[in-house]
């Protein structure tokens, strides 16, 4: 949970899941591979026919490949293996980034979609320097870590190399079965080994325990006796509840709600050590159960006043204002703490996006109906918001001068009532008075 990451706060549109995810899918991801004046092209007109003595085909090359929307989208080649049955060059598999796209739609591709005619040779060192890193050991990669930072290496220090390895992880598990859902995943996440090449991975929605196969999970379900989250409901509100989950008390629920995250967070790293957290895990309820729609975790003592580490929400669930609903819940437990929270960095573009939305709302609404001066410290106070990040979001909405030493609000209504507009709906609201919960420390 070191490195939050709220890019699946629902609001974003980007649901890959749903099919029409061409045009919001692009952003930075690629640039891994665009940045670089270094790669020389040698482009080829050669007919497929001469390309199949090319074959298999080397990581690291550009390609015209048919994507689900059936048409083409250049691609470069991650990674390959050998397809399943006999070994002949046109039987490999390519895992291919597509290079107009996010990274989450990242995936493995059989030859018969790529159009041979466009392959492109790509002499691209940083390619190379890839391919090599992924057959590297991890014992390998860590004495080259200590090495390149000894040498002071610019362009190959360590937090390049382990960008270079996670651009290069290859997504390891495409599918799970979640309740009534099959939902593609995004992003690789570290089960253990056993599991790693198994298209489909079966998740108990309730204990979250995983299978490999159909029938394991339907001998689970008859054993299981959990209709919901294990821990104490802290929250209910119509069909709404949250359930708290103490990570040392709840220990392989937390690990599994942490391999079922990283399918759907990119930059989170997996901690292990579920015990220092709380998990606060959303769920629709009716009569079969309580559903997970979504989570966040949070550190239970946190130095630097977190008080969120990770946010998902499931794909299935996007766009619902769940998203916003746990941003909120997070605010509301600071509250009752009495403490000032603010999510852990680093932020992802879509979740700063998701949290300057709720800041803007929530201040915003508070200058529009307060007579007279306010300070950033009432307004903290007030909100639990640390000063920080309302400097920073009155900063951005331009709301703010320094003048004499100090920070004025300049608070015109039309101008508020502008951005509270363009900063869109709020989502599902938090009510109060269906929380019930005592801070952790006071459990004692
Ligand atoms: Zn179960």
């Amino acid at each position: 949970m070191g490195s939050m990451e709220a890019s699946t706060a629902p609001e974003n549109g980007s649901s890959a899941a749903g099919g029409g995810a061409g045009g919001t899918a692009c952003n930075g991801a690629g640039a891994a591979s665009n940045g670089g004046g270094m790669e020389r092209r040698l482009r080829s007109s050669a007919a497929s026919a001469s390309w199949a003595a090319h074959l298999p085909l080397e990581v690291g090359t550009r390609v015209m490949c048919r994507w689900r929307d059936q048409k083409l989208h250049p691609v470069k080649v991650i990674e390959r293996r050998k397809g399943s049955a006999c070994s002949s060059p046109a039987d490999y598999e390519y895992y291919v980034h597509y290079t107009e796209f996010n990274r989450r739609l990242d995936e493995w591709v059989k030859l018969d979609q790529l159009d041979l005619d466009t392959v492109e040779t790509v002499v691209d060192e940083k390619v190379e320097d890839k391919a090599t890193s992924l057959k590297m050991t991890r014992h390998q990669k860590r004495k080259i870590d200590e090495t390149h930072v000894e040498q002071g290496h610019e362009e190959l220090d360590a937090a390049s190399l382990r960008e270079h390895e996670e651009f290069t992880k290859v997504k390891n598990i495409a599918k799970i079965e979640l309740g009534r859902y099959e939902i593609d995943t995004w992003y690789f996440s570290p089960f253990p080994p056993e599991y790693n090449d198994c298209p489909k991975l079966f998740f108990c929605e309730f204990c979250l325990n995983f299978m490999k196969r159909k029938e394991q999970l339907q001998r689970h379900m008859k054993k299981c006796d959990l209709k919901h989250p294990p821990g104490d409901e802290i929250y209910r509100s119509g069909t709404l509840s949250m359930f708290e989950v103490d990570g040392k008390k709840n220990k392989v629920y937390g690990q599994n709600l942490c391999y079922l995250a990283k399918l759907f967070l990119d930059h989170k790293t997996l901690y292990y050590d579920v015990d220092l957290f709380l998990f606060y895990v959303l769920c629709e309820c009716d009569d079969r159960g309580c559903h997970m729609v979504g989570y966040f975790s949070k550190e239970k003592h946190s130095e630097e006043s977190y008080n969120l580490a990770c946010i998902l929400t499931l794909p299935p669930y996007q766009r619902k204002g769940y998203g916003k609903f746990l941003i909120a819940f997070s605010y509301e437990l600071s509250k009752k703490e009495g403490k000032v929270g603010t999510p852990e960095r680093p932020l992802s573009d879509l979740g700063l996006l998701s949290y300057r939305g709720y800041w803007t709302r929530v201040l915003l609404e508070i200058l529009k109906k307060h007579k007279g001066n306010i300070s950033i410290k009432e307004l903290s106070d007030m909100t639990a918001i640390k000063a920080d990040d309302i400097l920073s979001t009155l900063q951005s909405l331009d709301l703010i001068q320094y003048r004499k030493g100090q920070h004025v609000i300049c608070a015109d209504p039309k101008v508020l009532d502008r951005h509270l507009k363009a900063a869109g709906r709020g989502g599902l609201d938090v009510d109060v008075s269906k929380l019930i919960w005592t801070p952790y420390k006071e459990q004692g």
